[in-house]
């Protein structure tokens, strides 16, 4: 046991090793997250991204440090390949489907807070949306041009070369990394990216605007570098983003950031990223199979925040496979978790147990001495999530201080777990027509019958329930009267 509370400690991807997290300004934690590209809907491997940056905000918070988040909104630039091959997503999109950009973007957008929403993660102090920056990235490109830079006829490229131990955050040396990414005719070094990309002779775009290169628009990496810098200063705390940004994007960032501030200040101090979720199948997309969005989740009847748990039970580092039985068990725990806080509330209400203060003060060491430590411990949330079981599962006294740190806890891990109700968590799809009262009703009315010994009207009873899909759960452990299947 120790007095002092446990430093936070994260892994920093620049070095592969666990860090003691320092900030730039004392008090303060300045996070940025790679946001959505908005051409289509977000899946829930994307959203597994911002599940993991909002507890590494909240963690901050908890921490004491004044957070300041900012999570950006791509709405141009991104390429259908991550190293500057392919088309503009938005521009594809828009053209396939013959809308506007700018209603895409605001559509997708929009779906995306939705889901930010139904998953409880913060809403971060700025939502930067890169179309507001691009004067601001054409000055950021004038002021490396001249020493970084080379033009062809496709746009302003940046030469990897000009900077100290381009792609170390990969961890791949330039000649190996070059083998991943499409050459584009005349460009120097094949890891070399499009600062600017020229629209082409004869053609417009959407999104398109005047620069010293011509018309035409930002490079992905371009946005975060400056929009980083122009809301969180440089070099600011913790750069965030999914495992596969460590390995072109993020490395483009740097590199920029270097050129920028003529050092070899990669921008952040830390650069953390979480590892993918899976399917069985492969690898998440948003084009092929069954498209796993949240709202799909909730259409087959899950709450969201039963995807949230589930996050929050693997490590962010490491990779967490999607299947259905495994949501539905998370939501399992998460009903046992809200059933078992609410029989506290209850228990308080009636008037129970209340303690002294030594007992308190166990409890107060319990959160330290292992809710705490898990967190800091490069946000353990599959340990933290144990130890806050353990409180609640402490049984009678003292109520109110467990009520009060589930309180302090849940402020971390965003389940809701004081204003979920377990009829929140039934699982209820929408194409199920039968109505809530009707269930109960009738299920009031097959308790009277088995009172009475009437089994022939309970069993009627219950056949009418289950051909209109509802499953009737007797004696089920867990307090699931009934469930609606598929
Ligand atoms: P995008 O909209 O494609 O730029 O992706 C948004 C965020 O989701 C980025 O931080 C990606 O690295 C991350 N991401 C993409 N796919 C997955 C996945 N399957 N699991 C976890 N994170 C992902
Ligand atoms: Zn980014």
């Amino acid at each position: 046991m120790t007095d002092a509370p446990a430093p936070l400690r994260l892994f920093n991807s620049l070095t592969r090793s666990l860090e003691e997290f320092v900030p730039v300004h004392p008090g303060e934690a300045r996070v940025y997250s790679c946001g959505p590209t908005v051409y289509n809907y977000p899946h829930i491997g994307n959203m597994r991204a911002y599940v993991f940056a909002d507890t590494l905000g909240r963690t901050l918070s908890f921490k004491g440090y004044k957070l300041t988040h900012v999570i950006n909104i791509t709405d141009v630039g991104h390429l259908t390949d991550d190293a500057d091959a392919g088309e503009d997503k938005l521009e594809k999109a828009a053209a396939e489907r013959a809308q506007s950009i700018w209603d895409i973007a605001r559509h997708y957008t929009e779906a995306y807070w939705a889901d930010v929403k139904a998953l409880n993660i913060r809403q971060p102090a700025h939502w930067s949306i890169a179309t507001d920056y691009v004067p601001a990235m054409i000055d950021f490109a004038q002021a490396i041009a001249d020493r970084h830079c080379y033009e062809l006829d496709g746009g302003l490229y940046f030469d990897t070369t000009t900077v100290a131990h381009y792609g170390s955050l990969a961890r791949v040396g330039t000649d190996e990394g070059e083998s991943r990414i499409d050459p584009v005719e005349g460009k120097r070094h094949a890891a070399d990216f499009a600062i600017w990309r020229k629209t082409p002779a004869g053609e417009t775009r959407q999104m398109e605007w005047d620069s010293p290169w011509g018309r035409g628009a930002p490079g992905w990496h371009l946005e975060c570098s400056v929009m980083s810098e122009a809301l969180l200063g440089f070099p600011f705390d913790i750069h965030t983003g999914g495992i596969d940004h460590r390995e072109i994007h993020h490395p483009n960032e740097i590199a920029q950031n270097q050129a920028r501030s003529c050092s070899d200040a990669s921008g952040a101090r830390f650069w953390m990223h979480n590892n993918f979720l899976v399917e069985r199948s492969g690898k998440m997309s948003k084009s092929s199979g069954e498209f796993l969005r949240v709202q799909l989740l909730i259409d087959k009847g899950y709450h969201p925040l039963a995807y949230r748990l589930m996050c929050l039970q693997a490590h962010y580092r490491s990779e967490l496979e999607f299947s259905w039985e495994g949501l539905g068990a998370a939501l399992t725990r998460l009903k046992r978790l809200v059933m078992a806080i609410q029989k506290l509330r209850d228990a308080l209400d009636r008037g129970a147990t209340r303690i002294g203060n030594k007992k308190a003060e166990h409890l107060t060491r319990l959160v330290l001495d292992q809710f705490e430590p898990a967190l800091c411990d490069d946000l353990n949330t599959p340990v933290a999530i144990k130890v806050l079981e353990d409180l609640v599962g402490l049984g009678s006294a003292p109520i109110d201080v467990i009520l009060e740190i589930v309180e302090g806890m849940d402020r971390v891990l965003g389940l809701s777990l004081l204003s979920l109700t377990r009829a929140d968590l039934r699982i209820r799809p929408k194409a199920a027509t039968i109505t809530e009262e009707e269930i109960e009703a009738t299920l009031a009315r097959r308790k009277e019958a088995r009172a009475a010994k009437d089994f022939a009207t309970s069993d009627t009873l219950r056949d009418e329930l289950i051909a209109a899909g509802v499953e009737v759960m007797d004696g089920d452990p867990l307090g699931w009267d009934w469930r609606l299947g598929e």
